[in-house]
């Protein structure tokens, strides 16, 4: 085993869950980074998820606790990571690869809970709340006048002028503002460009 871990708690849940689920160790590598795991997983992976768990073209199964994104102060939120990645793993040794697939968040939620004692709420709320930027760029289209506020600066085209990207109706930035966070509704009216 491979642990790229130098977090005494997320260690010795490690040690814990793979004995109590009989993980064999040789191709298994644990880290609390996400950008060690992204660069074993050869891809980049989402600053927001708590945890993940992947099986690598070479063989190896590789695990993220991602520390930066788990609520400590919940006392079992640490656990209830380590236990739901490992479960992950003993499924993909058990061939069994369709188990989330159907029932998703709330069977493995149940059996993590079965595992760990944890409450299903101590589950829910292990991860720390997602902080999203505010929406300060304001952009405008200059065929029909629709604003739109994006929280990035990026290339747009306006959703109510077309339905793909479009660059005849390309958003031009017309300010920025300081406003509080608001909800998403505008952004998704904008087309994003996708970069090739
Ligand atoms: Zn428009």
């Amino acid at each position: 085993m491979l642990l790229a871990v130098t977090d005494v708690e997320t260690v010795a849940l490690v040690n814990r869950y793979v004995t109590r689920l009989r993980l064999p160790t040789e191709r298994l590598l644990v880290t609390t980074d996400r950008s060690t795991f992204a660069r074993w997983l050869g891809r980049r992976v989402d600053a927001s998820i708590g945890g993940a768990y992947a099986f690598s073209a070479a063989g190896n199964h590789l695990v993220l606790i991602h520390l930066a994104r788990i609520d400590r102060t919940q006392l079992r939120a640490v656990e209830v990571v380590v236990a739901e990645e490992l479960l992950h793993m003993r499924d993909r040794l058990d061939g069994d690869l369709r188990r989330h697939a159907k029932h998703g968040h709330d069977r493995i939620a149940t059996r993590v809970a079965a595992l760990t004692g944890a409450s299903l709420e101590e589950i829910r709320g292990c991860l720390l709340p997602r902080e999203r930027r505010p929406l300060r760029y304001i952009y405008g289209c200059p065929a029909c006048g629709r604003r739109v506020a994006r929280r990035l600066r990026g290339t747009w085209s306006c959703g109510r002028c077309a339905r793909g990207y479009d660059p005849r109706f390309r958003l031009v930035l017309i300010g920025e503002a300081v406003a509080a966070d608001q909800d998403d509704r505008n952004a998704v009216e904008a087309r994003e460009m996708v970069e090739t």
